[in-house]
């Protein structure tokens, strides 16, 4: 499956309707919701049925001015919060479970294979249900003619600060075969760098949050200025035309970083892949890590969880094995002999009592880490051939699935 985005490029009056089409989304979307919260033992069955009598409920006619499939894909949308809520508890997440909540800032609509049309040269796009949108022109660098048009499966519409946007989720096998490089590695995250790998090669963080901070910063103060406070209490006050430009102005700031941070992420992970046949990283508790104020903002910022998670999908495209560990241990353990030598986080060497290795702290971690990835790939490992030829065998796939079931086991 792959999403191919474009800019939607319509009238002012058109992309009103689209607020709207949005607005009723997660109106029906908050209803499926609250058909599950109030009742007792509903069944998810129930909870997708609730979108189409909410279509037809007279009580709120605008809500059937949604396309059928749309609403099927809301009522999808509130199931499947309720079943990461049910997972999280079956798997005993410790603290918050994440029980659903009702949204207030949606900012898509998503249609499955009816509600749209394409037009002959794919170069625009009709919205075909009852909120009449019209046609859109679509601007970008990909071409629609290139599928099969029962291939797209899924159409949303998506706004952003600097506009809206349309992603086409496209059904394809995507194969893609690389040369065997004859190298493992094992990567450690981190803040100073961004990771150092098990051969010593290191790249830093961008800090692409640290770096736009003092921009950041000029455009909230320039919102909060313009912020209007009511002068009587549970008073409602317009809020003025430049108040809305400046928050505008704040969100496609905000918007810049996020795409940066994507980028490089992206390409990152792909350089990566293409030079290793087999990654290991640590599966790190982001969540819990966050909690440390002091570096909580630059532990966002490094985008660990999204990193790992495009590794994981190049690894797929790829058909390299890429396996998480759990990070116990891997920064105090000698990676020559295995003593633990305990160290705090402002030590940056590695100096073995036992064995006299004195190794970068990171490197070490690393080596731990790919050590302990191969272990669990069921591997022997020889650290002094670090080209490992049984990996590039046609065993590719089935690590690739037991990386899925060990990643499964990590997260309980
Ligand atoms: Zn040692």
């Amino acid at each position: 499956m792959i999403t191919l985005e474009f800019k939607l490029k319509g009238r002012e009056t058109q992309y009103r309707i689209v607020d709207e089409m949005i607005r009723t989304f997660q109106f029906v979307r908050n209803k499926c919701l609250r058909l599950w919260i109030d009742g007792r033992n509903v069944k998810l069955s129930e909870v997708n049925a609730e979108a189409t009598k909410i279509r037809h409920n007279l009580e709120f006619p605008w809500a059937g001015k949604l396309e059928s499939s749309a609403a099927q894909a809301a009522s999808e949308r509130a199931m499947s919060a309720i079943r990461r809520f049910y997972d999280n508890c079956k798997a005993k997440v410790p603290g918050k479970k994440g029980f659903p909540k009702f949204q207030k800032n949606n900012r898509s609509v998503e249609y499955k294979v009816a509600g749209w049309k394409l037009s002959s040269d794919r170069k625009r796009i009709t919205f075909t249900d009852k909120f009449k949108a019209g046609t859109f022109k679509l601007v970008g660098s990909y071409d629609l003619n290139f599928y099969a048009l029962k291939a797209i499966k899924r159409v949303r519409i998506v706004r952003r600060s600097d506009g809206y946007y349309c992603q086409f989720c496209i059904a394809v096998e995507r194969n893609i075969s690389i040369a065997p490089t004859g190298k493992c590695l094992g990567i450690d995250l981190g803040l100073s760098k961004f990771y150092t790998a098990s051969d010593g090669s290191t790249v830093e963080n961008p800090r692409h949050l640290r770096k736009a901070e003092k921009a950041l910063k000029r455009a909230q103060r320039r919102v909060s200025s313009k912020f209007r406070t009511h002068k009587k209490q549970g008073e409602k006050v317009k809020q003025s035309n430049n108040y809305k430009k400046a928050c505008r102005r704040l969100g496609k700031r905000h918007l810049t970083v996020q795409r940066r941070r994507k980028d490089f992420v992206v390409k990152t992970a792909k350089a990566l892949l293409e030079s290793s046949d087999f990654i290991a990283y640590e599966k790190l508790n982001v969540k819990n890590l966050v909690k440390n104020h002091k570096l909580s903002k630059s532990i966002s910022d490094a985008a660990w969880t999204q990193f790992t998670g495009w590794i994981e999908r190049y690894g797929m495209l790829y058909k390299r094995p890429v396996v998480a560990v759990l990070p116990q241990y891997t920064s105090s353990d000698c990676s020559g002999c295995g003593t633990r030598v305990k160290k705090s986080l402002s030590v940056r060497t590695h100096v073995c009592p036992k064995c006299s290795l004195v190794i970068d702290r990171d490197e070490n971690a690393a080596l731990n880490i790919l050590v302990k990835g191969l272990n669990r790939a069921g591997m022997a490992l020889n650290l002094s051939t670090p080209g490992h030829g049984g990996i590039n065998a046609s065993g590719q796939t089935n690590l690739c699935l037991l990386d899925e079931n060990l990643s499964d086991k990590l997260t309980e």
